[in-house]
């Protein structure tokens, strides 16, 4: 604030001095050029101030500019890991849904199986009843049943599978084959 003060008389000395320039008396004009030189003095120590100044407030600007770069490059960086982060959010739950989707897809892979396995049985079966009924032929005295009548002889009679074997009777080696 001093200074201020000093550069302010001095400023306006030097104004004066200005206007005194076209005075005619000696001492007046030695005082100038002992005033003019004291404000040249004073102006290049002003200039250095402000210079210096300049170079401050630049200096500060710059930081200032860095701290901004820096902090849009962090914000920038942190947007990127948001957006990387719901990207694999999302890719999580796809996958979380693909593999529902294939548990679903073997669950019901195992019930056709299952049913599969079912039917095929009840086609055993039903196919096995259906032998079971088949006619075949017995002879009265023989061990075997017969699909052809021939081979079971003369005597023999139409029976079913099932009956030939309540009777202990087994399948003929030639034609039951
Ligand atoms: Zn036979």
């Amino acid at each position: 604030m001093k200074k201020m003060k000093k550069i302010l008389v001095l400023t306006i000395v030097c104004s004066m001095l200005t206007s005194l320039g076209g005075c005619s008396k000696r001492e007046t004009k030695s005082l100038a050029a002992s005033l003019e030189s004291q404000c040249v003095s004073q102006e290049s120590q002003d200039n250095s101030y402000l210079r210096d100044r300049e170079t401050k407030t630049k200096k500060i600007a710059e930081e200032d500019q860095a701290a901004r770069d820096a902090e849009a490059r962090r914000q920038a960086q942190e947007e990127a890991e948001k957006r990387n982060q719901a990207q694999r959010q999302a890719q999580a739950e796809a996958e979380k849904r693909n593999q529902a989707q294939r548990h679903a897809q073997a669950e019901a892979e195992k019930r056709n199986q299952t049913q599969r396995h079912a039917q095929q049985k009840k086609a055993e079966i039903s196919s096995e009843n259906k032998n079971k009924s088949a006619t075949v032929y017995i002879a009265p005295t023989g061990k075997r049943w017969h699909y052809l009548p021939k081979c079971a002889g003369k005597n023999a009679t139409a029976t079913t599978i099932a009956k030939a074997e309540s009777l202990n009777l087994t399948p003929c080696k030639k034609c039951a084959k």
